[in-house]
Order: C-alpha cells, then sequence, then structure tokens
C-alpha cells in the first residue's frame, strides 16, 4: 500500500477539520501540507483543535502547491477558493478531491478539459456520504416511475450556496429518466415570491437553512394516491470521511474528471 501525501485546503473548517482528523487516523494518507486563510507559516499541531500533525501552513495556494510534495488536494472551502484551489492544483500536477460545493456547469466544463489536457484525475463530489450517494441513484431509478418530484434539501445555517450541490446532482439524475416538463397547476401563481421553490426542468427544489441541522434531504415523488419519499441524513461529518478516503485513493489512478461519488462506487 503505497503512502498518498495530501494537502488540504480549508484545514479550520468543519469538513477540513473532519478531514484531518480522518488523515490522523488513517495509515496510507499522509498530510504534507495546508492551505488556509490565516496561520501562514505555523505548523497544524500548533493550531487549537486541530489535530497533532506536523504539517505546514500555507496561505498562499500557489506558494504551497511549489513547496510541497503531494499528490492529491483535497478542497474543502468555498465555491470561490474551491475553484481557484482545484485549478491551480492541475497545473502543479497535483489530483484535485474536491468537496466544496457550487461549481458552475462552465467552471466543471473547464476543470474537466484542464484534467484532460493534464491526463491528471480530478474528483469533484457534491455529496461523500454514501447514504446520500445512495439516496441519488434510488431517486434515478424512482424518477422512471414516478415523474413528478419536489426536492427538499436541509443544511446548517452557514452553507453559502442553495440550492445545495446535492440537490442540484438529485435533479440532474432525475432529468436523465423523465420528460421534461412543468409541475403543479398551469395557472398557479406565487403570492409571495419564492414560494414554489426554485425550478430545475420543471421540477422544484426547496432549501432549508436552520442552526441544528448538518445535511439532509428528501425527495418526494408523486403519483396517483401515493407518495414515495426518499431520505436521507448526514447527523455528523464523519459520515462524509469514508467517502473522502475513496476519492483519494482512486483519483491516482484516473486522467480525467469524475463529477459524483456514484461513479467510483462498485
Ligand atoms: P466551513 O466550516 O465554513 O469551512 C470552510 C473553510 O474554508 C473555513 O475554515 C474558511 O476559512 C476556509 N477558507 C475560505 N477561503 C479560503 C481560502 N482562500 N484558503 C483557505 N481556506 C479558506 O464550511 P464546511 O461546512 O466545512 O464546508 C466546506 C465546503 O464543503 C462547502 O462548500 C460545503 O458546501 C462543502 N461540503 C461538502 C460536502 C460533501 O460531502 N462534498 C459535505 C459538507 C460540506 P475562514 O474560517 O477563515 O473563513
Amino acid at each position: 500500500m503505497n503512502e498518498i501525501k495530501c494537502i488540504v485546503a480549508g484545514p479550520r473548517g468543519k469538513m477540513g477539520s473532519e478531514a484531518l482528523r480522518m488523515i490522523e487516523k488513517d495509515d496510507q494518507l499522509v498530510l504534507t501540507g495546508c492551505i488556509d486563510r490565516k496561520f501562514d507559516g505555523k505548523s497544524v499541531r500548533e493550531i487549537e483543535n486541530l489535530p497533532n500533525l506536523d504539517a505546514p501552513i500555507y496561505s498562499d495556494a500557489e506558494v504551497c502547491l511549489q513547496e510541497v510534495e503531494a499528490d492529491v488536494l483535497i478542497d474543502l472551502t468555498t465555491p470561490e477558493f474551491g475553484y481557484k484551489h482545484t485549478k491551480l492544483a492541475l497545473e502543479h500536477n497535483v489530483r484535485p478531491v474536491v468537496g466544496t460545493t457550487g461549481f458552475t456547469e462552465e467552471q466543471l466544463k473547464e476543470v474537466k478539459s484542464l484534467s484532460e489536457d493534464k491526463q491528471l484525475g480530478t474528483v469533484i463530489a457534491p455529496n461523500f456520504a454514501i447514504g446520500a450517494v445512495l439516496m441519488m441513484q434510488f431517486s434515478k431509478w424512482a424518477a422512471k416511475h414516478f415523474p413528478d418530484v419536489e426536492i427538499i434539501e436541509k443544511h446548517h445555517d452557514r452553507k453559502l450556496d442553495a440550492p445545495s450541490g446535492t440537490a442540484v446532482k438529485t435533479a440532474q439524475l432525475i432529468q436523465e429518466e423523465r420528460e421534461s416538463h412543468k409541475q403543479g397547476h398551469e395557472n398557479e401563481k406565487e403570492t409571495i415570491e419564492g414560494a414554489r421553490g426554485a425550478d430545475y426542468d420543471g421540477m422544484r427544489i426547496h432549501s432549508l437553512r436552520l442552526p441544528g441541522l448538518v445535511a439532509h434531504q428528501e425527495v418526494v415523488f408523486g403519483s396517483l394516491g401515493e407518495t414515495l419519499t426518499i431520505k436521507h441524513d448526514s447527523h455528523h461529518r464523519e459520515s462524509f470521511m469514508s467517502g473522502v478516503k475513496l476519492a483519494v485513493t482512486e483519483v491516482i489512478s484516473l486522467d480525467t474528471l469524475v463529477y459524483g461519488l456514484e461513479h467510483l462506487l462498485d
């Protein structure tokens, strides 16, 4: 089992700090550096509440990628910086594993093309929880038989993007299975703007943001006299870490962009 050297971007964040704890316990992954807005020049072990890992912190992502030996960059930051870090990593021959959500279609296309030009794998996964990936696959399957569907996603109130990457990915998978059509009454009118949620190819996505939540989604299908609800809850950010580990080990042998953890399962 060859060791895999990792840089983590966003190490003080909720997901980034969980990734450091996962790496600390893992026999194969080694933390060689971190990209953080603060604490430039310090070691991870000097920062309160982070694991006892001796890896340098850089505030300049480019300098980090130039100076640190790494196979993989794990990005868990914000859409704006996640995209910049992903491109920089590929330019420095480091494979990105991106959990950061909120990339646009245009950005995904650009990352795919850069990945292929460099013949380096990239994994972008809107949701690393295996249960959430199954929820998305089950929803795709159900959409064959239940074309009317609405998605309700619920997250903590510090989340920047809406709808969630998981909700968008679920909608894309459902779109592949059903004929595009507008749902609800043809004359329906919102008396308060946004009441019916976001419109994705005629299906509605509703985003709830509340303290106390982590990451939850319900996909509700309706048909004559019956409804089917497919539901997933991440109660703790540990739920994402087996997916991060899988993506890090798989990205090493890829030479293009893989979008969605489902392509790495089985
Ligand atoms: P968070 O707690 O806000 O953490 C984000 C971290 O990124 C913060 O520590 C922030 O630093 C840091 N950051 C921002 N800009 C940076 C930069 N330029 N360089 C280095 N670090 C920077 O958010 P989170 O809940 O961990 O989520 C992080 C991302 O993962 C979000 O996009 C979220 O939607 C996504 N997510 C994905 C999954 C999945 O399974 N794929 C699951 C959960 C969340 P400051 O504290 O200084 O701002």
